[in-house]
């Protein structure tokens, strides 16, 4: 199977209006050129130095999305032209990104990462815990970032049960949230969970955005 052919397959699988986030970490650069020149322009990276090397030698129009754990001391190197940060896992994150977006005169676009998954190793918030800060009022403080919506990865399981059960969560606490706390807000519209071996779950149970890489680019 080739690049393009494997894109073809998934393309027919993301009905319209989902958006594909091209996940291209560790791959090289003639890789996304390819995925370029077959008209994707929306990439996610996990690592901030990988992205920043990659959107230097790529085209200007890519929209360049962080979706891995992001360090606080790495936020400067991003905030310049990123798209969307998927990773927003703490308050204290969000208000560095939110500093740091100032600096640059933009507003960035984040997600809230939830913790949804069973393993312990996923990174994010409890429904719980993002109740607490909704409540707290200091995400109206943070002029510089606007919250999009949520970001989650499901348990790495074959059981589609579970996974459907928790993409499914997450669109129960979007929608929660939007209607509680974003009621007014036209930009809180985006769910982004599902990766190559559960995006189709993802999309029948509400994603607006998946994230692909291997079904991509194996070869
Ligand atoms: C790597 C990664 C993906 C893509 O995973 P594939 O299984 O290769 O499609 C999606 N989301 C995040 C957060 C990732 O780190």
């Amino acid at each position: 199977m080739s690049i393009s052919q494997n894109l073809k397959d998934i393309r027919v699988n993301i009905k319209a209006g989902v958006e594909l986030v091209v996940v291209s970490k560790y791959q090289p650069i003639e890789k996304l050129e390819l995925l370029y020149e077959l008209g994707e322009r929306v990439f996610g990276e996990s690592r901030p130095q990988e992205l920043m090397k990659k959107s230097k030698l790529l085209p200007a129009d890519i929209k360049w999305h962080m979706i891995g754990a992001l360090q606080g001391n790495k936020v400067k190197y991003l905030a310049p032209f990123v798209t969307m940060i998927h990773s927003g896992t703490s308050a204290k994150l969000l208000e560095t990104i939110n500093k740091e977006a100032i600096k640059c005169e933009r507003v960035i676009d984040v997600l809230f990462e939830i913790h949804i998954a069973q393993e312990q190793s996923k990174h994010g918030w409890t429904k719980q815990e993002l109740i607490e800060y909704l409540e707290s009022g200091v995400l109206k403080e943070l002029k510089n970032i606007r919250l999009r919506g949520v970001m989650a990865m499901a348990s790495f399981s074959y059981n589609e049960t579970i996974v459907r059960g928790e993409f499914r969560e997450v669109k129960v606490i979007f929608d929660e949230f939007k209607n509680k706390y974003f009621n007014d807000n036209e930009y809180f519209d985006t769910i982004s969970m599902g990766m190559s071996g559960d995006y189709k779950i993802a999309i029948e149970e509400g994603a607006t955005t998946v994230r692909v890489g291997s079904s991509i680019f194996h070869e």
